[in-house]
């Protein structure tokens, strides 16, 4: 039997006719209107219907794809996207993401796939030597930030109730000695979410926090010492989802050390303040002190979905937090298994987008991002704040802006609202509306590494022109 290209198995011409699409819609999003085109109902008119009784053509399937889905893709990638917190894709993590679908490595255990094994052992220390966390950190690659809150705080719930005694990975939590939970009340869903699902619920004690979303000492004393030396988990953050703003670390590690309990951090895009040499110390100082952090890769890192990353100080702590017996598996000690790590089985191998986007940025590259988001949002503010009737209500200390809109006659959540929709409607630049401390705020997050200072500019222009129009 010949081999030919007829013979293969990978239609290559189906692969190409991906790749020509993927460059025709990255070419064409400088361009393309920032703004969402599509209704549901029109979007089901060309992707719907019954599910087709015999097979099809894979290229016409694809050009349907494409052609259905257009008009309802969020132009995430284009530099004037500043909506909620996404992100775009450095281009040669996007490349390192095209070869981890054709390579379909299954990384369960170390032989499923040694390169995984091995490449997340790299980024691993990588990542702990350019965050300049503790030697020895364990480190874990999960779909998202959530999924490492969760698995941060499963670490935290088995270590704080095996101090009281109690192994809740063999025995449950009935019966367990009751959790002190105290987290920032601010701070982001993905950490109440998995406290719930850790049956952890009841146990949350909210902290007050000051002007700029930390948890005030003084509200954090009273809760510890109301907690009267029983287990304890407290968690903080850095990079509030409104301000971008942090906790004061130093003060959460050493209240909640000395009380004996867990400190997780949320830092979901706060995290690369860190590996930059001017922003480490005013937002991530004593990042090191934390036991265990969620942070994503796939937010201001700018590498593709899905990309999270669980950082767990205490290797030990980690592994006994997750149990697993299997026979079928089989795990030499020697050797990585991803699936000791982390709560999922059967997986993609996400490191690998990860290690192009790290070894081509390198050190400084990484620093030299996050700072350039950041100066773009401080010009972002600084062009608004010149506006009369702008406000910008948050410290630009990382890459978020919080910007109130006032009017002579309305309330200014009401006028912030219409300027958010105006912007929206005239696809020149997004962002989107927020609550912070009890007022709306039309939030601004530069996280994408496509963003030029003619793109702050840009969406400035919008918003203040969007303000004008609305002025009596
Ligand atoms: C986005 C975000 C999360 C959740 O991250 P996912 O990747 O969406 O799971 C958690 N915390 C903060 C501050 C975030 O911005």
């Amino acid at each position: 039997m010949g081999t030919s290209v007829s013979s293969l198995r990978v239609d290559v011409g189906l692969l190409e006719l991906a790749a020509a699409e993927a460059f025709r819609y990255l070419e064409g999003l400088p361009e393309r209107p920032v703004s969402i085109r599509a209704t549901d109902a029109e979007l089901r008119k060309l992707l719907g219907g019954p599910l087709p009784q015999r097979p099809s053509n894979g290229k016409l399937v694809l050009g349907d794809l494409v052609a259905g889905v257009d008009a309802g893709l969020v132009p995430s990638g284009n530099g004037r996207y500043f909506g909620y917190v996404v992100g775009g894709t450095l281009p040669v993590a996007m490349a390192a993401d095209w070869l981890t679908a054709a390579w379909d490595q299954n990384c369960i255990v170390h032989d499923g796939s040694p390169a995984t094994a091995v490449v997340e052992e790299i980024c691993g220390e990588w990542l702990v030597d350019l965050c300049q966390l503790r030697p020895g950190t364990s480190v874990a690659f999960t779909p998202a930030c959530t999924h490492a809150d969760l698995l941060g705080l499963t670490v935290a719930r088995h270590t704080v109730l095996a101090r009281a005694g109690w192994d809740v990975a063999e025995r449950g939590l009935a019966g367990a000695p009751p959790v002190t939970v105290l987290i920032n009340e601010s701070i982001h869903a993905a950490v109440v979410r998995p406290l719930q699902l850790l049956g952890l619920g009841g146990s949350i004690r909210t902290l007050p926090v000051d002007s700029e979303g930390r948890i005030r000492e003084d509200a954090l004393d009273e809760a510890i010492a109301a907690a009267t030396g029983g287990p304890l988990i407290v968690c903080g953050h850095i990079g509030e989802i409104n301000t971008g703003g942090a906790d004061r670390l130093r003060v959460l590690a050493d209240r909640t050390h000395a009380a004996g309990g867990w400190l997780h951090l949320d830092a979901a895009f706060g995290m690369w303040a860190a590996a930059s040499p001017r922003l480490r110390h005013t937002l991530a100082d004593g990042i090191e002190l934390a036991d265990s952090i969620g942070t994503d890769a796939h937010k201001a890192l700018n590498v593709p979905y899905d990309c999270g990353i669980a950082f767990i100080a205490d290797k030990q702590a980690h592994q006994a937090a997750f149990p697993l017996s299997a026979d079928y598996l089989h795990l030499d000690p020697s050797q990585r298994h991803p699936v000791q790590w982390g709560i999922e089985v059967s997986r993609r191998a996400r490191v690998f987008p990860l290690w192009a986007a790290l070894r081509t940025l390198g050190k400084d590259g990484v620093a030299e991002l996050i700072d350039r988001l950041c100066g773009h949002a401080r010009r972002f503010a600084d062009l608004l704040a010149q506006e009369p009737g702008v406000k910008i209500v948050n410290d630009v200390a990382y890459n978020q802006v919080l910007a109130v809109f006032e009017h002579p006659h309305e309330h200014p959540d009401t006028h912030t609202r219409q300027v958010a929709a105006v912007l929206q409607q005239q696809g020149e630049a997004w962002a989107a509306v927020s609550r912070w401390q009890d007022r709306v705020v039309l939030r601004i997050s530069v996280a994408n590494w496509a963003t030029t200072d003619e793109d702050v500019e840009r969406a400035a222009a919008a918003l203040t022109a969007a303000h004008r129009e609305l002025l009596p």
